[in-house]
């Protein structure tokens, strides 16, 4: 069915028109964008007309980095976030104590103990008299540090005895007993959790679609493994899939996704699998992102780094030696110096043009811009995260070198591709919460006043632009995806408001109108 989209503000992204009023759909292509009388005029009776006045109309919007999967799981879990004492905390997991069978986990996420009023980290004796037949794991919102009983340390093997695994960290009391709160120790953990079951994860993929087609959401950047990859495969051959899905891998698993015919820059046009993901550092919450200079609020400390240079330099040669690009993980400003220096390494070897992504590049040496633009290295950016962040950074990071955390600004200024995303399930995958902080720099409560270093902040297009074109070329995909430009696809998001009219704490309360992906319509507002 042909779709007519008329009386609008529509944001193109195509530099050779960037503003219309309208747009016209044809066979789940762009046939064009114009003005309402230009459209008006391709309008048969077969035509489906959407009078839009009032609304933005968007290139489909995709969140270039989360953890798909995981978030529809996450949308089951015990929510802890926004929380704001230990004691909200516990009566979250005595609720779920009385609705799970003894002995089945408990698993929790987003708490946050800078948002306490108990002003101290928690640990197991804030859990244990809750669930004694329940092991429990709760995440914090960082992602990277878990709180758990002593039922479910006891099934981890977690003792006195437990030497740190490298890289990690098991918090102990003055004897040396763990006391239920460990770093970095997420993936030991859930070893010894029942994985969910291949029917779980789809049905957690269907609830994470769902949820980003309500936020305007066509396309995903996920960052997860096979097991996660055979969900939504599933979902697909079911014809249940409808929006794009830009797989990643880590590098461990490239072989046997290569033996199941899974091959980097291949897949679908809703699903393939587009880069090999790696991990550089920790994070800035739990004081385990890689640092040129120390921490200012622990001189002791500069970070973990997960990976030497060679092991790093060595996995992006895997990424390469199959003819993909890597997305690596880096937070503190020396992983990310790291994560050139194994780009430029790797690049020596494999020539060629390549489209290499840095994930979060929270905090740059300034030095790092101009390596960015003339590596052609994408920074791919979750403001979202500096709602709850920078507080924690100017402490940790200290005023000075803050200047450049999380400098969207300056990158743009510097000429590197920025693209955004939510993290998810870190945080929700409403793309609008990004734009407030993208550009207002505020949190929720608007503070500060004229924003966090003011001077990175970005317009209403530059965020656009951060959600659709970009990503489009970090998948190689610039060619039919990223624009409303006539012959491309027709993913659309139309918002319920003009973003451009909106104060900036209205945006993250903006509904959306009407995503559609390929024509097709994925969600309407009711
Ligand atoms: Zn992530």
């Amino acid at each position: 069915m042909d779709i007519a989209i008329l009386n609008s503000r529509v944001f193109t992204g195509d530099q050779t028109r960037p503003w219309a009023e309208g747009v016209y759909i044809k066979d789940g292509k762009v046939a064009a964008v114009g003005s309402t009388a230009e459209i008006q005029a391709m309008c048969t009776r077969g035509t489906r007309i959407f009078e839009l006045p009032g609304r933005l109309v968007t290139p489909g919007i995709v969140d270039a980095h989360l953890h798909f999967v995981s978030f529809g799981l996450y949308l089951e879990r015990v929510d802890l976030r926004d929380l704001s004492s230990i004691a909200a905390c516990r009566e979250r997991v005595r609720t779920a104590a009385a609705q799970k069978t003894a002995g089945d986990w408990i698993i929790g996420r987003g708490w946050n103990e800078h948002i306490w009023t108990d002003r101290r980290e928690p640990s197991s004796k804030d859990l244990d008299d809750l669930a004694p037949n329940h092991p429990v794991m709760l995440v914090r919102c960082c992602g990277h540090t878990v709180w758990l009983n002593s039922m479910a340390m006891r099934l981890a093997g977690i003792t006195r005895e437990t030497v740190d695994a490298p890289g990690a960290r098991i918090e102990r009391d003055v004897s040396g007993h763990p006391i239920g709160l460990c770093r970095e120790y997420r993936k030991i953990i859930e070893k010894v959790i029942p994985p969910p079951t291949l029917e779980e994860r789809k049905a957690a993929a269907l609830r994470a679609q769902a949820e980003a087609l309500r936020y305007g959401v066509t396309g995903v950047h996920t960052c997860e493994t096979l097991a996660e990859w055979d969900a939504l495969a599933a979902a697909e051959t079911e014809g249940q899939l409808r929006i794009r899905v830009h797989h990643t891998l880590p590098p461990e698993e490239v072989e046997r996704a290569k033996a199941r015919g899974i091959e980097l820059g291949k897949g679908s046009d809703r699903l393939w699998f587009g880069q090999v993901k790696l991990f550089a550092d920790g994070t800035l919450g739990s004081g385990t992102a890689l640092l040129h200079a120390p921490y200012s609020d622990d001189p002791s400390q500069t970070g973990l780094e997960c990976l030497t240079a060679s092991e790093m330099q060595d996995r992006v040669e895997v990424a390469y030696r199959h003819g993909g690009d890597v997305a690596v993980h880096a937070i503190g400003d020396l992983a990310t110096t790291n994560v050139l220096d194994a780009i430029a390494g790797a690049r020596k070897k494999f020539p060629g043009p390549k489209r290499d992504r840095v994930e979060h590049v929270q905090l740059m040496h300034p030095a790092d811009f101009a390596r960015f633009r003339t590596m052609n290295v994408v920074a791919s950016c979750q403001p979202v995260h500096l709602h709850t962040d920078m507080f924690v950074a100017e402490k940790k990071w200290g005023m000075d070198r803050c200047r450049y955390g999380y400098a969207w600004k300056s990158m743009l200024r510097e000429g590197v591709k920025v693209q955004f995303g939510s993290d998810a399930p870190v945080e929700h995958i409403n793309p609008l919460l990004s734009f407030h902080a993208a550009m207002a720099r505020q949190n929720a409560a608007g503070e500060p006043a004229n924003g966090w270093f003011p001077i990175e902040r970005l317009t209403l297009e530059e965020t656009i632009h951060a959600f659709t074109t970009v990503p489009a070329w970090t998948s190689r995909k610039e060619g039919q995806l990223g624009s409303l430009t006539p012959g491309k696809i027709a993913d659309v998001t139309v918002f319920a408001q003009d973003l451009a009219t909106l104060q900036p704490q209205e945006l993250p309360v903006t509904q959306v109108e009407l995503t559609m992906v390929g024509g097709e319509i994925g969600y309407r507002r009711e």
